[in-house]
């Protein structure tokens, strides 16, 4: 089969993979119809996520159609998470935080690739209506969704009468705002240092956009920051801008540099919070949230054939790159 492989830093290789072999009990083959491209596997491409063992398929965000078993034919959403389903988290519905979690992708090959084999478990039914494209951005939709549902456990306000940051105009930070938008929050800003980011963010009314380099809005004045970077100078910028008892939710893991203002945020009595990934239940909000249209039309997403797969690498890594989100097609 075609794939895009990861073969080491900066370089992502088109070219025949074994296909895998027949799928172990309670696993599926799937043909892949679509699979987008993630900040995570931006990561790796940069050699800094050490979970990314080159050479290895990568990719997560996947829908395809089920090639054998009881579901064969049916298309399919990929929930790339697996988990052991016995432990306690799993059992209480936390499976984003079980202890054997794997991600497609990660350590498993992923999905950028004509075929990938998955548990019969993680496949999600798709509406027969949805368009393929946008059935993709389930994944890091269900991040974004997961991002303001742990924050408003913690808000002391509606998010309607929150004033929001999302820090970073990516795929992850684009679909908060939209998921913020949805709930009723009219005053979101979103900040970026990428002038093709905030164009396309200030064209389909993302929210109030500036440039954190040369702009940025008044100190303390937000009651809940979604930080879709993950940056020591997002978590600074985040420190200072947070509202006493304000929200800050981590959603990104681009470095570990310092930054986070501890001192504030005990003395602020700010909560910050960990995101990582998202639950079942999130993933099926987040089908409903796309299928109903609550996201908007999504017509920012840019699709491309996975044999090009390449150059969409490189056009993300040089910052060339208008979309918030790029789609390969096998
Ligand atoms: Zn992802
Ligand atoms: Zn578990």
């Amino acid at each position: 089969m075609k794939a895009l492989v990861y073969t080491g830093t900066e370089e992502v290789i088109y070219r025949d993979e074994p296909k895998p072999s027949d799928p172990a009990d309670g696993d599926v083959l799937l043909d892949i119809d679509a699979c987008g491209l993630c900040g995570s596997d931006m990561h790796a491409y940069h050699g800094l996520d050490a979970r990314r063992v080159p050479p290895l398929i990568l990719g997560h965000e996947a829908v395809g159609v089920v090639q054998n078993g009881p579901r064969s034919g049916e298309r399919v959403i990929v929930n790339p998470l697996i988990s052991c389903g016995k432990c306690m988290d799993c059992i209480a519905g936390r499976s984003n935080l079980c202890a054997d979690r794997e991600l497609i992708g990660m350590r498993l090959a992923g999905a950028f690739a004509e075929h990938v084999v998955v548990p019969e478990s993680n496949l999600l039914p798709m509406p027969e209506d949805m368009d393929i494209v946008k059935a993709s951005l389930t994944e890091p939709a269900a991040v974004s969704l997961h991002s303001v549902a742990i924050a408003e456990r913690v808000l002391h306000r509606p998010v309607s009468e929150c004033r929001a940051l999302v820090i970073g105009a990516g795929a992850i930070g684009v679909l908060a705002a939209l998921v913020l938008q949805s709930k009723g929050c009219k005053d979101v800003y979103m900040g970026d240092t990428n002038a093709l980011r905030r164009q396309t963010a200030e064209q389909n009314g993302f929210g109030h956009i500036y440039d954190p380099l040369t702009a940025e809005p008044a100190a303390g004045s937000f009651d809940l920051i979604i930080d879709a970077v993950g940056a020591g100078r997002s978590r600074e910028a985040a420190s200072r801008l947070v509202r006493p008892g304000g929200v800050i939710c981590h959603a990104g893991l681009q470095d570990e540099n310092p930054g986070l203002d501890t001192r504030r945020l005990t003395l602020q009595e700010v909560t910050f919070i960990g995101n990582y990934c998202y639950t079942v239940v999130d993933l099926m909000a987040s089908i409903d949230a796309i299928h109903g249209g609550k996201l908007g039309k999504l017509d920012w997403i840019e699709q491309r054939p996975l044999a090009d797969g390449a150059s969409a690498f490189a056009d993300v890594h040089t910052g060339n790159s208008q979309a918030p989100k790029i789609v390969l097609l096998p």
